[in-house]
């Protein structure tokens, strides 16, 4: 139970002003039938807190390679392997389900994202994203320049997305209405900015913005935007419009769960060039699905299926060596955290975010390396309500996206979308991303706050739009992910940290999107693939430090 009353709740996370009007009638707010969602966080602290096992000897056996976490890094990974005909692994997930923070659900209605939602359509240079596209069936063939063309039925459909401002819905996510003409100038010289970085070259070819990351130039010109946050470079070039800046803010706080603020730059720069192929063309289509990435996820698991163990929970990795070999030992509990098992493995893929290498890397424990740190994560609550029926709209009509312009939170997208469905019953998946300074302090406030609390903020938020919605929800859920995603905070990306940890270490090779600093889809699939590539390169080789 909370502590706090309902008022303090409402305001803490949706202003003063919020609260005061949810909270001005006298009949009490009625709550829908409702629960919190995994993650398995009880688990994931007893892990933190240094649990330790020991494992009966019979309890042990051998695999080549073991891989550490069930997202969409390791089932990236387990895809690589098995498309390269290698089939001694076994993948390790924590969770009864595989995804991670790319997991969805399901209703009889329709399935539904937990995390992650869309993917834009890969650019021709992406070949191993194109490959797997393909696999799917999603891809009808390729334009006359070699570009792959995904077919539309997996293309976001109309209307895309739409913004709430003083009591009415407006088309796309910048707010033309009302603009003067100083605000139209000013967006205009963003989006010519933006182009120029998008058609911009080092001497070796290469963007200055790129998926993966990982192919992105590291000119001096380019990485210098990450020393400086995007609300300094905005500040530099005296946009001060506040309809372009909530603009810019939006798109940080919806990619990285950072404000204009907190975000470096380079990553708010990222944002707006990566998925545009060339100066003067549109952002690439976002692919999109009712349960968002858990479609992707669904096939991925079904290829690997029958090497992943869900529901175990990795608690240790000890490097070993004999005969100056390198091998790599798992220890690892089942849900209730009472039976203790092992793996003998020559190589290990590290999936799982990078922060707990600390708490589970034997030689990590006592003597992190300093990269480790660097890795900070920020917190968001995910939850979704379950309505007998659509709330009314004024002004442009439901889309996919809806966004609130006046809400800390990023508004909600619609599960039936891309269904065709367009009356009746639906599932809204709504966001809020915790946005404080300190990663820490937002974990607390997410965490200490029950499902009571973040059903009322949910509802309360999304009644200055629906006033009717409380009455149409019959369920909400929610989700609390303390460490959803990577904060790509100015000095990140091109510091040290991130090039330090993807090093292999003692047999240990590192996956997770974390590595690349933004927390996408693309980046987690290049990862695994190339952690994949890198063991089946060493395997029998111990080529590492
Ligand atoms: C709310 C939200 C919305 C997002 N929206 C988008 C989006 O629309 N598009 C997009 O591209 N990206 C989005 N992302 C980013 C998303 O994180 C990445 O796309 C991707 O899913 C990251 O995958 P990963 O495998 O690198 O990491 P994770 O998803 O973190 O996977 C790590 C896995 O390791 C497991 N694990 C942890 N500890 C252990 C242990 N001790 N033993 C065994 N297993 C363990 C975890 O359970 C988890 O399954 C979103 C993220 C969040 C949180």
């Amino acid at each position: 139970m909370s502590t706090f009353s309902r008022r303090e709740i409402l305001a803490a996370f949706l202003g003063v002003p919020a609260a005061l009007a949810a909270c001005s009638s006298s009949i009490p707010a009625r709550l829908p039938a409702g629960e919190i969602i995994g993650a398995s966080d009880v688990l994931g602290h007893r892990l933190r807190d240094g649990l330790r096992v020991d494992v009966p000897l019979d309890k042990w056996e051998r695999a080549r390679v073991v891989i550490v976490g069930g997202g969409v890094a390791g089932l990236s990974a387990a895809w690589r392997f098995l498309k390269a005909g290698f089939e001694d692994f076994t993948l390790i997930e924590l969770e009864p389900v595989a995804g991670g923070t790319s997991r969805s659900g399901s209703s009889p209605l329709v399935p539904y994202p937990w995390g992650a939602h869309y993917l834009p359509a890969p650019t021709k240079e992406n070949q191993p994203l194109v490959e797997l596209v393909d696999e799917m069936g999603m891809l009808e063939g390729h334009d006359q320049f070699g570009a792959p063309v995904i077919a539309e039925q997996f293309l976001c459909r109309d209307p895309e997305e739409r913004l709430f401002y003083k009591g009415r819905w407006y088309e796309g996510l910048y707010l033309h209405a009302g603009a003067t003409p100083e605000d139209e100038r000013q967006f205009d010289a963003f989006n010519e900015e933006v182009k120029r970085w998008i058609g911009w070259r080092d001497g070796k070819g290469r963007r200055a913005f790129a998926i993966p990351v990982a192919s992105a130039s590291n000119d001096a010109e380019v990485t210098a935007l990450d020393r400086i946050s995007m609300a300094d470079w905005m500040n530099q070039r005296g946009y001060n419009s506040s309809r372009l800046r909530w603009f810019v803010d939006y798109a940080c706080r919806d990619d990285y769960g950072l404000t204009l603020d907190q975000t470096s730059a380079w990553a708010g720069l990222f944002y707006f060039s990566s998925r545009v192929a060339k100066p003067g063309d549109e952002s690439q289509p976002l692919m999109t699905w009712p349960e968002g990435n858990g479609h992707l996820i669904s096939h991925l698991y079904s290829k690997s299926k029958s090497k992943v163990r869900l529901g175990h929970a990795v608690v240790e990795v000890i490097p070993t060596a004999s005969n100056g070999k390198n091998g790599v030992d798992i220890v690892m509990v089942d849900a209730n955290a009472k039976n203790a098992s092992g793996i003998h493995a020559d190589r290990v893929i590290f999936a799982a975010p990078h922060f707990l290498t600390r708490f589970m890397i034997r030689d990590y424990r006592d003597n992190p390396p300093n990269h480790v740190a660097e890795f900070q994560y920020g917190a968001w609550m995910v939850a979704n309500l379950f309505l007998k029926d659509r709330p009314r709209s004024r002004g442009f009509p439901l889309s996919w996206d809806n966004v609130l312009y006046e809400s800390p939170a990023l508004g909600y997208v619609v599960a039936t979308h891309q269904r065709g469905l367009d009356r009746g019953p639906t599932v809204f998946t709504y966001y809020y991303p915790l946005c404080d300074e300190d990663p820490r302090a937002a974990r607390a406030r997410l965490l200490s706050t029950d499902w009571r609390g973040w059903a009322d903020v949910t509802l309360s938020d999304l009644e200055r739009a629906h006033p009717e919605i409380r009455d149409l929800t019959e369920r909400l859920d929610v989700m609390r992910w303390g460490h959803a995603m990577i904060r790509p905070r100015p000095g990140f990306i091109w510091g040290s940290a991130r090039a330090a940890a993807a090093l292999p270490f003692r047999g240990i090779h590192f996956a997770n999107t974390d590595l690349s600093g933004v927390p996408l889809f693309e980046e987690a699939f290049y990862h695994g693939l190339r952690a994949a590539d890198e063991v089946l390169l060493t395997l029998g080789q111990n080529r590492e430090r």
